[in-house]
C-alpha cells in the first residue's frame, strides 16, 4: 500500500494546478486521472482567464507561456440590433482579462508535473473513495492492471462533473441546486484570424453568437443550437453562414472562413454542490459546480477554489492549525455563487430563450439600458474581471 498527503482525483486544471501548489510548499500528493496523457492534453475547452488566474499560475511557476503567448483584452464587445456597445473592461474596473487556452495551460501544467516521476498516474481505473469521513481516508484504484490502495491525510476530489468524488457522498447529505438550459452551444475551432482583436458576444434572433479565439491565428467561434442537433448536422458552411448571419453587418463582413479542425456541442447548465468539504474529502472545480460558459468563470472558478484549498493544506501541514482547511466550503461558495449568478444572468440576457414576445422585449430593453448606462456597463465588467481575492 502507497501513501501520500493529498490524494488528488483527476488530472485537470483543478487537480495538477494544486498538485503543483502543494508540491511547491513541500506537500506530497499524488494524482490519480483515468485518461491518458495525450487525451487530457488535447481536451478543447475554455479560454479566457481571470488576472487573479494568471496570478495563481505565477504562484505556482508554471506561467511562462502564458505571459508570453496569452493575449491581454482589456474589453469585449456585446452587438445587438446590428450595433454594437463595448464594455471597456480596463476603463471600468482597471482590470484586464488575459486569452489563452485551457489546451495550452494543461500542457503547461503537465510539463511541470513530469518533473516529479509518479506524482500523477494516468491511465487509472475504478477509482473508488473509503472513510472520507475519518482521519485516515484510502483511494483505491486499478493501474496497470493491478489494484492499489493509496492512503492518505486528505482527498481532493478534482474529477469534473461526471467524477466519482461527487457521487461518493450519499445524496442526503448534500444539497445540490442545478439550472437546466433548454439549449447548446456548437462549437467551432479553425485556424482562421479572429473578426475582431476582441471577444464579440452576439444578441440576435436567430439565437446566441460567441466570436472567441485561442491565438491571433486560431479562432473559436459559437452559435446557440437545440439540444437535440448532431454535430453531423453541422456542416462547416452551414456553421459560417449561420454565425455570420447572427452579427452585424460590420463584422460579419469581414468573417474569415476555414476548415474546421474541432465541432462540438455542449450542453449548458448550472449547477452548485453544498458544501464542497465532507470530513476529510474536498470538492473542487467542475466537481462541485458547473457553469454555462457565457461568462467565462468556469476554468476560473476551478483555480479560485484550488488557490483557498491549497492555502488551508499549506497552513495545515506548517502549524497543524485546521482553521483554514475548515473554511474552505464557506470560502469557495462565496465566489461560486457571485459567479453563478453572473453566468446565469449573461446567459439569460444574451440567449433566444423562447418565442414569447413579452420576454423578448424586456430582453431587448436590458440591452439598450447596458449600452446607454455606464452603471450598467462596470456591473458587467466587474463581474466578467472577477473579484479580486480577500
Ligand atoms: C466541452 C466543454 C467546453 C467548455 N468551455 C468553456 C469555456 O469556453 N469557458 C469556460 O470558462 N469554461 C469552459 N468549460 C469549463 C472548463 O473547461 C472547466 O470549468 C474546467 O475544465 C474545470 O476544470 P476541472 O479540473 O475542475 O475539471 P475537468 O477539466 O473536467 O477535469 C476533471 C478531470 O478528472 C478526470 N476524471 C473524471 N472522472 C475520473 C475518475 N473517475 N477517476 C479519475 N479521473 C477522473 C477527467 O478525465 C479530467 O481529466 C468547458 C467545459 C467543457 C466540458
Amino acid at each position: 500500500m502507497r501513501s501520500t498527503q493529498v490524494a488528488i482525483v483527476g488530472a485537470g486544471p483543478s487537480g495538477l494546478l494544486l498538485a503543483q501548489l502543494l508540491s511547491r510548499n513541500g506537500i506530497d500528493a499524488i494524482v490519480l486521472e483515468r485518461r491518458s496523457r495525450d487525451y487530457v492534453q488535447a481536451r478543447i475547452r475554455a479560454g479566457l482567464l481571470e488576472w487573479t488566474t494568471v496570478e495563481l499560475l505565477q504562484e505556482a511557476g508554471v506561467a511562462e507561456r502564458v505571459m508570453r503567448d496569452g493575449l491581454v483584452h482589456d474589453g469585449f464587445d456585446v452587438a445587438f440590433a446590428n450595433g454594437c456597445h463595448r464594455i471597456d473592461l480596463k476603463g471600468l474596473t482597471g482590470r484586464s482579462v488575459l486569452v489563452y487556452g485551457q489546451t495550452e495551460l494543461q500542457k503547461d501544467l503537465v510539463q511541470a508535473r513530469a518533473s516529479d516521476p509518479g506524482a500523477v498516474l494516468w491511465e487509472v481505473a475504478d477509482v473508488v473513495l473509503h472513510d472520507w469521513d475519518t482521519r485516515a481516508p484510502r483511494v483505491s484504484y486499478t493501474h496497470a492492471g493491478a489494484r492499489h490502495e493509496l492512503r492518505c491525510d486528505y482527498i481532493a476530489g478534482c474529477d469534473g462533473y461526471h467524477g466519482v468524488s461527487r457521487a461518493a457522498v450519499p445524496p442526503q447529505q448534500r444539497l445540490q441546486f442545478e439550472r437546466v438550459y433548454p439549449f447548446g452551444w456548437l462549437g467551432l475551432l479553425a485556424d482562421v484570424p479572429p473578426l475582431h482583436e476582441e471577444l464579440v458576444y452576439a444578441h440576435h434572433e436567430r439565437g446566441f453568437a460567441l466570436c472567441s479565439m485561442r491565438s491571433r491565428g486560431r479562432s473559436r467561434y459559437y452559435v446557440q443550437c437545440s439540444l437535440g442537433d448532431k454535430v453531423q448536422q453541422w456542416s462547416d458552411s452551414r456553421f459560417w453562414d449561420e454565425l455570420a448571419a447572427r452579427l452585424p453587418e460590420r463584422y460579419a463582413g469581414r468573417l474569415v472562413t476555414g476548415p474546421s479542425l474541432e465541432k462540438s456541442i455542449a450542453p449548458l447548465r448550472s449547477l452548485v454542490t453544498e458544501p464542497m468539504q465532507f470530513g476529510r474529502l474536498f470538492l473542487v472545480g467542475d466537481a462541485a459546480h458547473i457553469v454555462p460558459p457565457t461568462g467565462a468563470k468556469g476554468l476560473n472558478l476551478a483555480a479560485a477554489d484550488v488557490r483557498v484549498l491549497a492555502r488551508g493544506l499549506v497552513e495545515f501541514y506548517r502549524t497543524g492549525s485546521t482553521t483554514l482547511v475548515d473554511e474552505y466550503s464557506h470560502r469557495a461558495l462565496r465566489r461560486v455563487w457571485q459567479a453563478t449568478r453572473f453566468s446565469w444572468w449573461f446567459t439569460t440576457l444574451l440567449h433566444r430563450f423562447s418565442a414569447d414576445p413579452f420576454a423578448q422585449r424586456l430582453q431587448s430593453a436590458e440591452l439598450e439600458y447596458l449600452a446607454r448606462s455606464s452603471a450598467a456597463s462596470r456591473t458587467v465588467a466587474e463581474n466578467y474581471v472577477g473579484p479580486s481575492f480577500d
